[in-house]
């Protein structure tokens, strides 16, 4: 047996069998020489990797189709075309055979050589057509090159990734069905796998140093999801332990589960109004589930991420129609795109900047992209009609300049569509820059929604998605919640509601704090709400403002999570994981 340990990102106990993942680099493109007699194998090679690849995209096709409908499918469209187009098959034959190199090599040069020719042409379709060749290019090479890992499309039930890292679009594609855990070696408790590993319910834990050498694929794994342990080939002390522990943690979830359908209501009768944050429209079903007041946050870059073309008005009228309807009355906030940063379509260009937290990000990127910022505003705003309550949101808000202009372009194209009452529109505070302009941001926006997640980021200049950062990154720095503290009095004189809409809102005492703090609306992924309900329906606001009062005068993160861990409040898991608790 082997025991590792890393951080815990994602709260849970997992049983399962190693899926060592690997993304394919490009340096890891096997390049060599031929001889003549090879030709006819290289050949064959190419012929059977196409054809795999085009079974595998025609089974993910039908599965996107029975998840998502058949909007979702036309992505599949491009990249089946590609696979079937005779030209490019010939002209990777021909290298083949003239040049006498190994089919991964020829499919490379040729695949560049496209793109090259590709980005210099005036029509932006075009251009465009680039990334769906870079990405069926992919698809073939690695059904050439012979990984030990494999590919998710092939993930055997209570599979355990081990990766890397992922990125968004990778988590996005792991099949819930069969993935159990996931084990990484870097990436930050709050990037967006992070977040969507929670969503989704799968316990994770990062840190992991080599994992991807030293874990065999196939090697029998507990994942420790509160204290960030990961046991390879366990013995039976240590499968004891695991099997005790899952069980206390079952036990505390169904406590919780079992209250969800009673008010958010502290001990003295204070209501805090919990919200929903989701990634794809479907998601907005879990709210009736899990007894929630809407949707609080509605992450539309998700929808472009999957899609190697923007979707176009249709597509995400259809699409916000299907997240809106089983809503009824409730609440729902859309937020405009925040590509940028760990959220970079499949569209853009594929070049990794040095440091793309810094680079065009949310509304400044929209901004720059205005013709993307058109057709969805166009799009919510038509989607919207019959329903009172849908909000815009736009992210990573600077001040008065961008949030004017963008709420400017709301209300124009509320006119241009004939709509006499538009959106409200609300800003995000998740930028220093933004807590400099709180009064100008509540006197334009309608609402204004704190990111934690970026607002900790930015202020102490760390970055997120990077697990070495240790508590560098945590939201409970007495400065970040001062700053919390700043925004809601902001509001409060502006006669502006504040939600709280990072994932801080989604841990069970820091929720309590940030109630303490003086928020009574918080917004997370609908699993996580039902332990912050219950410790809320446990505690007393007087209670909370006394111990947000001493967090406030505290003068480290250490302090402020001492704090929270001797505090009376009821004893929840997460409570391991250590940027909040
Ligand atoms: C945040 O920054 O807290 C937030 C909610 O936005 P995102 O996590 O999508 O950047
Ligand atoms: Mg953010």
């Amino acid at each position: 047996m082997q025991q590792f340990s890393g951080k815990a990102i994602s709260p849970g106990y997992a049983e399962g069998t190693a899926f060592v993942y690997r993304r394919l680099d490009h340096r890891d493109i096997p390049r060599y020489e031929i001889v003549d007699s090879d030709v006819s194998m290289e050949h064959r090679r190419l012929h059977d990797a196409i054809t795999r690849s085009f079974q595998e995209l025609k089974q993910l096709e039908a599965q996107v189709v029975a998840r998502l409908g058949e909007a979702h499918s036309a992505i599949f469209a491009a990249h089946l075309g590609l696979l079937q187009d005779q030209q490019f098959v010939a002209r990777i034959r021909e290298r083949i055979q003239r040049d006498l190199i190994n089919v991964e090599h020829a499919l490379d040069i040729e695949v560049t050589d496209l793109c090259k020719v590709l980005a210099a042409v005036e029509n932006e379709y075009l251009r465009e057509r680039a990334q769906d060749i870079r990405d069926v290019s992919a698809r073939v090479l690695r059904q050439l090159v012979a990984e030990d890992g494999g590919r998710y499309e092939e993930l055997p039930p209570r599979s355990i990734i081990v990766a890397h890292e992922l990125l968004p679009s990778e988590t996005l594609d792991l099949d819930r069905e069969h993935v159990a855990g996931i084990v990484t070696e870097v990436g930050g408790e709050n990037s967006h796998a992070a977040i969507l590993a929670r969503a989704l319910g799968i316990p994770a834990i990062t840190g992991v140093a080599d994992a991807t050498s030293q874990i065999p694929h196939g090697a029998q794994l507990l994942i420790d999801g509160e204290r960030g342990l990961l046991s390879v080939t366990p013995n039976d002390a240590a499968k004891a332990t695991f099997t005790t522990l899952k069980s206390n943690y079952d036990d505390d979830t169904s406590a919780a589960v079992a209250a969800e359908n009673l008010d958010c209501i502290t001990r003295d009768g204070t209501r805090i109004s919990l919200f929903a944050n989701i990634n794809r429209p479907f998601e907005s079903r879990a709210i009736a589930e899990h007894h929630l007041d809407g949707v609080g946050l509605f992450r539309t870059e998700f929808m472009f991420l999957e899609s190697t073309e923007p979707p176009g008005y249709a597509r995400q009228v259809d699409a916000y129609r299907e997240m809106i309807t089983p809503l009824g009355d409730k609440p729902v906030v859309i937020r405009t795109l925040d590509l940028g940063g760990d959220k970079l379509p499949a569209f853009l260009a594929p070049e990794r900047r040095a440091n793309p937290l810094l680079g065009l990000r949310g509304l400044q990127f929209s901004l720059a992209e205005r013709k993307l910022l058109e057709t969805q505003l166009r799009a919510i705003i038509t989607a919207s009609q019959g329903h009172d309550n849908v909000r815009v949101l736009l992210p990573m808000v600077l001040g008065e300049g961008d949030l004017d202009e963008a709420i400017t372009l709301v209300r124009n194209l509320s006119t241009q569509l004939g709509v006499t009452s538009p959106p409200r529109v609300g800003a995000m505070v998740e930028t220093p820059s933004a807590l400099f302009a709180l009064d100008r941001i509540m006197h334009l926006a309608d609402f204004v929604c704190i990111g934690t997640n970026d607002l900790t980021q930015y202020m102490l200049a760390a970055d997120r998605n990077a697990s070495e950062v240790g508590d560098a990154y945590s939201v409970l720095h007495p400065s970040v919640l001062r700053a919390i503290v700043k925004v809601i009095e902001a509001g409060r004189s502006a006669g502006r509601e504040v939600s709280i809409c990072g994932e801080a809102a989604s841990y069970p005492k820091t929720a309590g704090l940030l109630v303490g703090l003086g928020v009574r609306q918080l917004s997370m992924s609908p699993l996580r709400a039902a332990r912050v309900r219950y410790l809320l329906r446990k505690a007393e606001l007087s209670q909370l403002e006394e111990l947000a009062e001493r967090a406030l005068n505290s003068s480290s993160v250490e302090a402020v999570r001492q704090l929270l861990q001797h505090s009376p409040l009821t004893r929840t898991h997460c409570d391991s994981v250590s940027n909040a608790v």
